[in-house]
């Protein structure tokens, strides 16, 4: 199994990423990988040159009624990534922080996620720049519509389709389907994903990416010879991912250690009853403060604590070069998006610390979006048994053919995740052509 986790241990040529021409963003830190893997692939020029940037950016501006008369003007963006694959997909965030450097980075993201499961779809992102926690539901509803108003001629079921991200759900997405729909002159449920259930969402949707952190992660440990029976863990995050893959790895036989949210970090080195610390925070205003079955520790000792795996499941940068030579896990999987810096990579590759990145480990719940689309254009509901069944298979298959691909170059799982997302992506180029 150390043939490609440790390069001491194997003497094998490790890549380091390409220096970051910035202080460490999203952006930047996507295309330091993606150098890295284009390099050791020989991605051609042209394809490497098509592939750096985003192939379609809008940016508009959303005026809305706010509810007491005035007229607020908000900016939004959608970037598609790519579409080479198929349709483009990825989520709307409503946050203070939007940028489009940030939403580009996460187009180009999804680009890669859609490639790593093999699902027929490139990637995108959408956001506008507002603070959902200071807004009415009302004033939320008539930017959503806004938003999608705007977007009209972007969106589309063959075309664009988004999904919920931070600071939207379900609920946005009800509005952004019924104001889609009313354009069309018909409903048009497959234009977007996450929708709520009685409107087309899926069965399994919620706990998708928590299973898929799950599937992944016992994939792992196989590999490295990690007995789930014996094996601890601690995850950042207990909010969907993070808590959906407690649930579902305690389950499978792993004794949770260590939990943390915003509040701060719960360890019990005898391990903690989930459903009881869900139970507590879901009668706590969602927090998890004052939970006392543990000892409460600071909220960044979670990264560091003795444990087999650790799950980073709350939000992007919390590993880094900071804390990434005190890890003593042996192995990482990805919930959050983006949670380990490029500059952390590798330290945590020297270390030997098996990682299976974001975009494979977290994929599950664009697995189960492309199902919710799937089932929209079918006129079908499926069960959550298929669905379930049909993602872990996704996963595991997923899982093999990236930790097959980091064996055969002796790169990280990272790495070998962007070169089988940037080798399917640029066949698919060479066969289509047209430049
Ligand atoms: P969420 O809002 O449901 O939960 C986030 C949790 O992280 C909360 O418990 C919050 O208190 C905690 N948190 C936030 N910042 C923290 C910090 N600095 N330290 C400790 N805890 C912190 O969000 P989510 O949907 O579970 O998403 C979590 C991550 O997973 C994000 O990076 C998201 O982009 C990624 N992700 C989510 C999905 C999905 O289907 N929900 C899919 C793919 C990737």
């Amino acid at each position: 199994m150390e043939n490609y986790t440790s390069k001491k241990s194997q003497n094998m040529a490790y890549i380091e990423p390409a220096p970051l021409l910035d202080k460490e963003n999203p952006f930047e830190a996507m295309m330091s990988r993606f150098q890295t893997a284009s390099q050791i692939l020989g991605l051609e020029e042209q394809i490497y040159n098509v592939l750096k940037v985003p192939a379609r950016q809008v940016i508009v501006s959303l005026p809305v009624t706010m509810d007491d008369g005035s007229i607020r003007v908000f900016e939004g963006y959608r970037v598609i990534h790519s579409t080479i694959l198929g349709p483009s997909k990825g989520g709307i965030r409503f946050d203070p922080h939007v940028n489009l450097d940030e939403v580009k980075a996460l187009a180009a993201w999804m680009t890669w996620k859609c490639a790593v499961v093999d699902i027929p779809y490139g990637g995108a992102k959408g956001g506008v720049n507002c603070n959902p926690r200071d807004m009415s539901s009302g004033e939320i509803e008539r930017l959503m519509r806004a938003y999608t108003l705007a977007m009209i001629d972007i969106f589309g079921a063959d075309k664009d389709i988004p999904a919920p991200d931070m600071g939207t759900g379900p609920r946005e997405m009800a509005w952004l389907m019924d104001e889609y729909s009313r354009t069309q002159g018909m409903t048009v449920n497959a234009v977007v994903t996450g929708k709520p259930i009685v409107l087309g969402g899926s069965l399994g949707r919620t706990e998708a990416t928590g299973r898929g952190v799950m599937v992944t992660s016992l994939a792992a440990m196989g590999k490295l010879k990690i007995n789930p029976y014996n094996a601890a863990c601690a995850v950042q995050g207990f909010g969907n991912v993070g808590m959906w893959a407690a649930r579902l790895l305690e389950e499978r036989g792993l004794k949770i250690v260590a939990i943390s949210d915003l509040s701060g970090a719960y360890y019990n080195e005898k391990g903690i009853e989930i459903n009881k610390a869900v139970q507590y925070r879901d009668k706590n205003k969602g927090s998890l403060d004052g939970y006392a079955e543990a000892q409460k520790i600071d909220g960044k000792e979670i990264l560091t604590l003795p444990v087999d795996l650790l799950v980073p499941a709350a939000t992007e940068d919390v590993i880094t070069v900071a804390n990434a030579s005190k890890i003593q896990a042996k192995l990482i999987v990805e919930g959050a998006n983006g949670p380990t810096s490029s500059k952390a990579d590798s330290i945590i590759y020297e270390k030997g610390i098996s990682v299976v990145p974001d975009i494979l480990a977290n994929a599950g719940g664009v697995t189960v979006s492309y199902f919710e689309w799937v089932q929209n254009r079918l006129g079908y509901k499926w069960t959550a048994e298929r669905v379930n069944r049909r993602s872990d298979r996704i996963m595991k298959d997923a899982f093999d053919n990236v930790y097959r691909v980091a064996s055969e170059y002796k790169v990280s799982m990272r790495i070998a995740a962007y070169m089988v997302a940037i080798d399917k992506v640029a066949k698919t180029y060479k066969f289509r052509g047209g430049f």
